[in-house]
């Protein structure tokens, strides 16, 4: 027997709607009864988590590791080194890899490299379409036997409604959620930012908010019409948020999920061309800004996530045209969201955030995770909500540094992240 007391912190368990100061007891890797603890005390680690939140270990069900076919940006083990040192023990990998993760050979073979490498639980999403194309389906069914967690063309979106229908619907004979990066290409053609004022002055190409709130609605319309669920990913627009408010209200399978760098920065933040300011979909205004901060106090949008897209320095030291799309999140989202959502904006509370970083997640993709319920992995998080930090993008455990947050000064943070009852990584 083996295991850890974590004492005195305040345990937050939204899914036993549980906050209490209270000892959290991991026996072989599992949470435990504290009458389960037998033997040897000394044969037990204890952790003084006084003053810290203990949290089901976070999930963060949209990342980028690039692999396999971009080592060079990051790799599944250095993503989930950058994931635990985020706080995060479970992630969500999305397909858009070389080849892409469209086959269950390639299913196959990122979770063996993540069994193999890993510290933290990567489970993969599966392609929509073959190749990201947008043509033809990708085999669904058997994506779901290979152990997907959803599906999703994300970095692409399938233009042809009619196909989409046909995901969709496979989708649920299997019981897979569907996500969805939306973008109808015909309206954002080659656009680089956010359409408004500051792309006018600039010169830089639109990409209107129209292109995105489009495909929000196609994707409520085929939510609706096949039953089944269907996930926004990366709201950026007011737009999108009315729609899918709206739609839920009618009781419509559809939902949505926000990255920080969508309310951290607008889309003024592009006056000096630099790269990092460089994401799909864009900076946004500020009334966007406005209306996402909304979404997330009443519920309209129910998931936190990074994006986390990493590139490396020679891709990005490019003119802003020519740039990949995307930045780092991993290990700034959570100081971030704690910053801005309940520290500074006081949009949500510390319970809520961890909800919508466990429970949502786990919910919609129908994982056994995000409860510290007794006899579930202990996958834990330990946060100090008040410690003041500062972002130092040398210091990231990520294979890449394309982060515009560098210097930024938060505070909160996650202090510890246990996965499977061991420590992966301790501040
Ligand atoms: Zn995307």
């Amino acid at each position: 027997m083996s295991g850890t007391i974590i004492r005195n912190g305040r345990v937050i368990d939204p899914a036993n709607k549980r906050d209490e100061v209270v000892d959290l007891t991991i026996v072989d890797g599992r949470i435990a009864q504290r009458s389960e603890v037998r033997g040897q005390r000394s044969e037990f680690e204890e952790i003084d988590a006084k003053g810290l939140i203990v949290a089901p270990g976070l999930i963060d069900m949209h990342v980028h590791l690039r692999e396999p076919g971009f080592g060079h940006k990051e790799t599944i083990e250095s993503g989930a080194r950058a994931a635990a040192a985020g706080g995060f023990t479970t992630v969500v990998c999305m397909p858009n890899t070389s080849p892409a993760a469209d086959s269950p050979a390639t299913i196959a073979w990122i979770k063996d490299r993540a069994a193999q490498t890993a510290c933290a639980n990567v489970l993969p999403t599966g392609a929509i379409s073959k190749d990201l194309a947008g043509e033809e389906l990708a085999p669904i069914g058997s994506l779901s036997q290979a152990g997907v967690v959803a599906i999703t063309d994300d970095g692409h979106c399938v233009q042809n409604h009619e196909l989409m229908r046909r995901a969709v619907e496979y989708a649920r004979m299997v019981g897979l959620p569907v996500l969805d990066h939306c973008q109808d290409y015909n309206l954002v053609a080659n656009g680089v930012v956010h359409e408004g004022y500051w792309s006018t002055l600039l010169g830089l190409r639109g990409w209107p908010a129209a292109g995105e709130e489009a495909i929000v609605m196609r994707n409520i319309l085929l939510a609706e019409l096949c039953d089944h669920q269907i996930h926004c990913q990366h709201v950026s627009a007011a737009g999108s948020v009315r729609l899918i408010r709206e739609a839920r209200a009618r009781g419509i399978k559809i939902s949505g999920e926000v990255c920080p760098h969508h309310i951290a920065l607008a889309d003024e933040a592009i006056q000096n061309f630099d790269t990092n300011y460089k994401m799909n979909p864009p900076l946004r205004s500020k009334a966007d800004i406005d209306a996402l901060l909304e979404g997330i106090a009443d519920g309209t949008l129910s998931i936190l996530c990074s994006d986390h897209a990493p590139h490396a320095e020679f891709e990005k030291e490019v003119e802003f045209d020519a740039a990949p799309f995307g930045i780092l999140g991993l290990e700034t989202e959570l100081g971030l969201f704690l910053d801005l959502l309940v520290h500074k904006h006081r949009k949500i509370d510390i319970v809520r955030l961890i909800e919508m970083y466990t429970v949502e997640p786990a919910k919609l993709l129908k994982l056994e995770a995000g409860t510290l319920s007794i006899g579930a992995a202990a996958d834990v998080t330990l946060i100090d909500p008040d410690l003041e930090w500062t972002i130092k993008i040398d210091k990231f455990q990520s294979a890449s540094r394309n982060s515009p947050f560098d210097g930024w000064k938060l505070k909160g943070r996650a202090v510890r992240t246990i996965v499977g009852g061991k420590t992966v990584w301790a501040v």
